[in-house]
């Protein structure tokens, strides 16, 4: 059926869906190039590095001494008018990762299963047989598109929202508590967060709706305290959930570029890289079978997986866009410990929609958030 060909698989984007689908079509005996437009594998990071133990395991994946930064104990979030509730995060098991060791820790087992990996050469075009890329034309079978949220701008900018994320030091850091600020005039339809990574080192973060991330993240910055930057980065995320076909003829989309990452937190390393596994492994039945049914059976799988938690996500995060800050602050008012203990014992740090319908349906603030917000919320609560 296949001309000559020089791979069976290009994947266009070394990050972590596109490494872990290089990694199981590799597995399997295909021949496999990724090619990364960057100079180095997980440089620059443009991530919280958030996870869950559970999560990176059904990855496939026990983090090493450097990949692991720092383990979170618990969670605080603050309201607009500063009340704050804290979660204890232990039982949920979340990790901070570095990404650029996590990443390369990838790259690693997909070099170990046979892949190839190029750094510093870029996907321009899908051609008849293969593809263009900075480094020449490639002849493949299938194009695996891993480009993260940049394959999706062109597509669709309602979906984005800019953000801004510094490394910085300072003594204000609590090593162990990640922290959520929650203000719908600072960050619309986001919030501000601190992710410790070590003693007095922390991302901090903020995305919104209209704002410039840069400004606001320094004005949050300036009210915490003194502080030093060690490093900025400004990249856009993603929130409008999976896109529609995940597979067109021989062009498979993974990760980011297929709207894999929490329509809620922007989260995608476990969400994206399950995504890129279950393409990796339809692609290699393909190859095999040449079934086209083979390679739309990943759509199937993630949908199946992820499909009703990230439609909750959508139902939940369209819900907290109408909230103003005078209902959240009541909201806040209304959080018992006891709603706090029920999240913490039984929430789930990747399946998360369950603990945000507690927070939104807790007793005596329902009345005033069900009045904006009426059938919808009962919709998520069911
Ligand atoms: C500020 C911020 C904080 C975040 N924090 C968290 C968090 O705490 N926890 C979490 O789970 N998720 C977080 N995320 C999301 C997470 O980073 C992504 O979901 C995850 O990295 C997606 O992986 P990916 O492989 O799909 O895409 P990406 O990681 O975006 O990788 C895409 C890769 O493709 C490459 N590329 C782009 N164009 C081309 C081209 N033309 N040719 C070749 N290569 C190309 C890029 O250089 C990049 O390496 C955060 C995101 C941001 C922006």
């Amino acid at each position: 059926m296949y001309q000559s060909v020089d791979y069976d698989v290009v994947v266009a984007g070394g990050s972590v869906a596109g490494l872990l689908c290089a990694r199981e079509i590799a597995g399997k005996g295909h021949k496999v190039l990724v090619i990364e437009e960057d100079y180095e594998i997980g440089t620059p990071e443009h991530c919280g590095g958030l996870v869950s133990i559970m999560g990176i395991d059904d990855l496939g994946i026990i983090p090493m001494r450097a990949t692991l930064d720092n383990k979170i104990r618990s969670a605080r979030l603050i309201s607009p008018s500063g009340k704050s509730v804290t979660l204890d995060a232990r039982p949920q098991q979340v990790i901070v990762l570095d990404r650029r060791e996590f990443d390369k820790q990838i790259a690693h087992q997909a070099q170990t299963n046979g892949a190839e990996i190029q750094v510093r050469t870029s996907l321009r075009e899908i051609t008849k047989d293969g593809v263009r890329t900075t480094d020449g034309n490639i002849k493949c079978k299938i194009i695996v598109d891993a480009r993260g949220v940049s394959s999706l701008i062109h597509k669709d900018r309602t979906g984005t929202m800019q953000s801004a994320q510094y490394e910085v030091y300072a003594d204000w850091i609590d090593k162990e508590r990640v922290e959520v600020y929650l203000d719908q005039e600072k960050y619309p339809g986001f919030f501000a967060w601190i992710i410790p990574t070590r003693r007095d080192e922390a991302k901090v973060g903020v995305a919104g709706k209209g704002i410039n991330p840069a400004v606001v993240l320094e004005d949050f910055l300036k009210q915490k305290g003194s502080y030093s930057t060690v490093r900025k980065i400004f990249a856009p995320i993603w929130i409008k959930g999976p896109i529609k076909e995940f597979v067109t003829k021989n062009v498979v989309i993974v990760g980011d570029a297929a709207g894999q990452a929490k329509p809620t937190t922007a989260g995608g390393i476990y969400s994206s890289g399950l995504g890129g596994i279950l393409a990796g492994n339809a692609i290699s039945k393909f190859l095999k079978s040449e079934k086209e049914k083979d390679l739309q059976e990943y759509q199937k799988e993630w949908l199946d997986r992820f499909g009703k938690e990230f439609e909750r996500m959508l139902l939940a995060r369209s819900l907290l866009e109408r909230l103003d800050n005078k209902s959240i602050n009541v909201l806040f008012e209304s959080i018992t410990p006891q709603v706090l203990d029920e999240i913490s014992k039984e929430g789930s740090f990747d399946f998360h929609t369950t603990s945000v319908a507690k927070l939104l349906g807790v007793k005596g603030s329902v009345k005033a958030i069900q009045a904006i917000l009426g059938n919808e919320l009962r919709r998520l609560l069911s």
